[in-house]
């Protein structure tokens, strides 16, 4: 691994102090912000205000930080209920950024910011480039799309705002992007692990050593990913791989990401306030046990959200961190509690896939699973594409590729799918989030 500055150069700016703000006064601050947003969304928004009465509840009646558990949750069909407007909390005089889900079925998700809200998510933004050791000087590609998706402005600004050298090159064109990361010496990528591992690939392909270029951190996100997968690009781009966390509905990246001790995503607690809740019934769950992840923006203006739900399966994680940060930690998010695929009656999640898949040498972990039904019974294919060079090889190397991915996929899943194994870049690129399911049993 190529050596990055342990930690912040002299000229990194004062923002990434409140990372080690004292526990108690981190309490203090969370608890009056919290009466402030509840308040705010209170007095603004008329479907806050109407859930708060059907519960004879007043924002008076947040006295400590636990009586958080006592607010209604938000969930996503709310953003949508209110269509497009409904939920924001300023006049639209003061609304100075507008944001939306690309929606694939139905009308987007939209999210509002003033200028304090994207004063908000810049300083986020450059902690968590500070905590991955980045710093004025850097030149950092953002390949993340820009545009209503709030991946590539957020990461901008952020970058922007830490002194570095911003190479705005949005999504797709591999060949430009490695070409710009080649010529310019860009020393960090901001892009989905998905679309990464690509550029790793098209690399190859075009004779470019990743492990020769100045690039040493990649910070990524936008979708879960797993520590196979880490481990994969680290050893194939020689970078640094860090897991940035973040969502629309709380404010884009920037959540969350991980110091370089990579023991879990530091949230910064001072504008979100994470809760950890059974799916199932909503029950709050203490530190180290795994349930959904809930936030409170602590902050926000133009969109409060109160205890929204993610949907993201993760944990708190006990204790501090060894880099000295007193912002609590939540666990790698591998899978969310919607990607679950009931096949036949079994649980099954992508990320299970995909950390099958890579354990095996020989297979890019591009993939896709299939879902079809036959005669009223669930059919799972996983195609997988593999190495030019595997198709090159004799047929008894592609066979016996095969036969590793199904006992592999058998086992881990615990039902038989058949295997498919395909060229590479056969599958639809991936050049934003990877859509790995495709669901055809409803048709
Ligand atoms: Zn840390």
């Amino acid at each position: 691994m190529k050596p990055i500055l342990e930690t912040c150069a002299d000229d990194c700016p004062p923002a990434s102090v409140p990372d080690y703000t004292p526990l108690s006064e981190l309490r203090n601050l969370q608890l009056k912000r919290l009466q402030a947003v509840v308040t705010r969304a209170w007095q603004h928004v008329e479907h806050f205000q109407s859930r708060l009465a059907e519960r004879r509840l007043a924002p008076q009646d947040i006295r400590s930080l636990e009586d958080i558990a006592k607010l209604p949750f938000t969930v996503k069909n709310d953003l949508r209920d209110t269509y497009p407007f409904g939920l924001f909390a300023s006049p639209m005089k003061d609304v100075v950024r507008l944001h939306a889900s690309s929606g694939t079925t139905g009308k987007p998700i939209v999210v509002a910011y003033t200028k304090e809200d994207l004063d908000v998510w810049t300083s986020v933004i450059v902690r968590c480039f500070a905590g991955c050791g980045l710093h004025r000087g850097d030149i950092v590609q953002v390949a993340y799309g820009y545009g209503l998706f709030t991946g590539g402005l957020g990461a901008h600004y952020g970058a922007e705002a830490l002194g570095a050298a911003v190479v705005p090159t949005s999504g797709g064109n591999a060949d430009r992007q490695i070409m710009l990361m080649k010529d310019f010496g860009v020393t960090a990528m901001c892009c989905t692990p998905t679309y990464f591992l690509h550029l790793i690939d098209r690399a190859a392909e075009l004779g470019v050593d990743l492990k020769e270029l100045p690039l040493r951190a990649g910070i990524f996100g936008a979708e879960p990913w797993t520590e196979s997968m880490r481990k994969h690009i680290e050893k194939m781009s020689g970078v640094e791989a860090f897991d940035i966390y973040g969502l629309s509905e709380i404010i884009g990246p920037g959540v969350g990401c991980e110091c370089r001790r990579h023991r879990g995503l530091h949230i910064f607690e001072d504008h979100f306030l994470p809760e950890i809740v059974d799916p199932e019934t909503g029950t709050p769950l203490p530190d180290g046990t795994e349930g959904e992840l809930v936030l409170t923006t602590l902050s926000k203006h133009a969109m409060p959200m109160i205890r929204y739900r993610t949907r993201d399966i993760t944990m708190l994680l006990p204790g501090q961190c060894e880099c000295g940060r007193t912002l609590r930690r939540i666990d790698r998010i591998g899978r969310r509690s919607d990607d679950m695929l009931i096949v036949r009656g079994v649980n099954v999640f992508p990320s299970q896939v995909e950390s099958a898949l890579l354990e095996i040498e020989g297979t890019l972990p591009n993939y896709q699973i299939l879902l079809t039904r036959v005669q009223g019974l669930d059919q799972m294919e996983v195609q997988v594409e593999v190495t030019p060079q595997m198709f090159n090889d004799k047929i008894g190397a592609l066979q016996g590729l095969h036969a590793k991915l199904q006992g592999a996929l058998d086992h881990v899943l615990g039902i038989r799918v058949r295997v498919a194994l395909v060229e590479a870049h056969s599958l639809e690129p991936s050049q934003g989030k990877a859509k790995r399911v495709i669901d055809r049993r409803t048709q």
